[in-house]
């Protein structure tokens, strides 16, 4: 399939009522449209896709603001269509980057953010000082439940007492 975007393309328009006209040229190509058939392009246009001519075997097509080539003598339906779901796509994506980038920065922030002092005395408290999977006593560190990469934050709920080797077979798992 061919649908290229245009990207030199300049119009002018002349005249007024019926003597309106619009001149379309783009990569060589000079298309004036007149009359009746400026009305009618002016309707596909707002319908989807509005047809300004054909040249040399390519159909240049104007959709929303922005001119396309098209060599598969596609209808305008289809040509609205494939412009649809191209920005359709687009925008799917920017959603996904939008929510990978809220997320990691997220977790840079948490990252900065020591665990509060706070949640390090009640965490101390409930985990009676020792390591909750092994009972050891030294070489304690706190710990995410769920780790900050993955979207854990500092509350207490998430913070745990482990030993260093429990911490480490832990991440081993994780990794
Ligand atoms: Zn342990």
């Amino acid at each position: 399939m061919s649908l290229t975007r245009a990207h030199d393309v300049e119009t002018s328009e002349r005249g007024a009522w019926f003597f309106r006209s619009l001149v379309v040229r783009a990569s060589g190509a000079e298309f004036a449209i007149r009359g009746q058939r400026l009305n009618e392009l002016e309707r596909e246009r707002a319908a989807g896709a509005g047809l300004v001519g054909e040249s040399r075997g390519r159909a240049l097509w104007w959709v929303g603001e922005a001119f396309y080539w098209e060599t598969d003598g596609m209808d305008a339906e289809h040509v609205a269509l494939e412009i649809w779901d191209r920005q359709r796509r687009r925008e799917h994506r920017y959603d996904r980057l939008r929510t990978i980038r809220a997320r990691e920065e997220e977790a840079t922030t948490v990252r900065r953010e020591r665990i509060p002092e706070e949640v390090r005395v009640l965490v101390w408290a409930r985990d009676e000082g020792r390591c909750v999977r092994c009972g050891a006593e030294d070489d304690l560190q706190f710990d995410h439940v769920i780790p900050v990469a993955r979207g854990g934050g500092n509350a207490q709920g998430n913070i745990q007492i482990l030993c260093g080797n429990c911490n480490r077979l832990k991440s081993d798992r994780i990794a």
